[in-house]
């Protein structure tokens, strides 16, 4: 294969918004046959609003207070619109004397007075409240539980809606002759089927860590996997990936670097469009 025609290649993609590392992600990015998309960020927005904050043991308020002072040290993408709903309401969030995030579960703080919060999803919370009972949920929402000591404080519900040209894009994939599509998720599987349905694809696998969406990328070979990410937490599986692609405009640092290409636009259907300039690259390369 030529690698003048790919540098070509690399300028078309830069053209429309997906800057390209070098030549031989173009030349794999051709031959991809699976996408493996992350959830959060990727195929939504990331931009999540709060839908509504139900109290517990403690009243509406208290929740949030809770909850934005044990998230104000997190990165994660429902941080900032839990924070910012507290001072929305007028209220400081709670002083923490330390603060954790624990990737794929939450953010685990300790009040100056000792007592434990845990802020994040279901199974993370029900380690320190016993016999938790979900919040029922409508499509597309997912449920932040909070946990002060050993009492459900309250939760949180968020919906961060899907990314209007998602769907559009999944159809061009297919079209380009893309045999799977999947979803891997650090989310619970409700929420992450209901996106799937919205956006087309029908594998979901649900409440992934790190190494887990790894495997699974793994398990898709031996045909090249093409994985979509944008989370601190999806680094290890876009590097791991045959090509991994990462949603760079609001997305981790982290998975930029360890990306083969970024997407600098704040649009998914880039990602369609370069797998076409990458075959047709490539078809005028060899
Ligand atoms: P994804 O793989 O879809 O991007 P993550 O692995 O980042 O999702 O998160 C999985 C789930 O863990 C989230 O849906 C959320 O319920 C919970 N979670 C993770 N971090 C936090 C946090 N800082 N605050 C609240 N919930 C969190
Ligand atoms: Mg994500």
């Amino acid at each position: 294969a030529a690698p003048v025609a790919f540098m070509g290649g690399m300028s078309r993609t830069a053209r429309i918004g997906v800057i390209v590392k070098n030549g031989g992600a173009i030349e794999t990015l051709s031959r991809v046959r699976s996408v493996a998309f992350d959830k959060t960020g990727t195929l939504t927005r990331g931009r999540p609003e709060i839908r509504a904050v139900h109290p517990g043991s403690l009243p509406a308020d208290e929740v949030l207070v809770l909850a934005a002072g044990a998230e104000q040290y997190s990165v994660h993408v429902f941080a900032a619109p839990i924070v910012a709903a507290a001072h929305h309401r007028g209220l400081r969030p709670a002083e923490v004397a330390e603060a954790a995030e624990v990737a794929t579960n939450g953010v685990q703080a300790t009040l100056a007075d000792g007592t434990e919060v845990r802020v994040g999803k279901p199974a993370f919370v029900a380690e320190r409240v016993p016999g938790l009972r979900r919040t029922p949920l409508t499509a597309g929402e997912t449920a932040v539980y909070v946990s002060r000591g050993d009492e459900l404080a309250g939760t949180i519900v968020l919906a961060d809606p899907v990314r209007p040209e998602a769907r559009g894009t999944v159809a061009a994939l297919r079209g380009l002759g893309i045999e799977r599509c999947a979803i891997l998720t650090g989310d619970v599987a409700p929420t992450a089927e209901s996106i799937a349905a919205e956006v087309g694809i029908d594998t979901v696998h649900a409440e992934c860590t790190p190494s887990t969406k790894v495997d699974l990328v793994a398990a898709a070979r031996p045909r090249p996997v093409l994985m979509v990410g944008d989370g601190i937490n999806d680094a290890p599986v876009l590097a791991a990936a045959d090509v991994g692609i990462a949603m760079g405009a609001r997305g981790a640092t982290a998975a930029s670097e360890a990306a083969a290409a970024v997407v600098t636009a704040d649009d998914i259907s880039t990602v369609a469009q370069a797998v076409a300039i990458a075959r047709r690259t490539v078809r005028i390369a060899l």
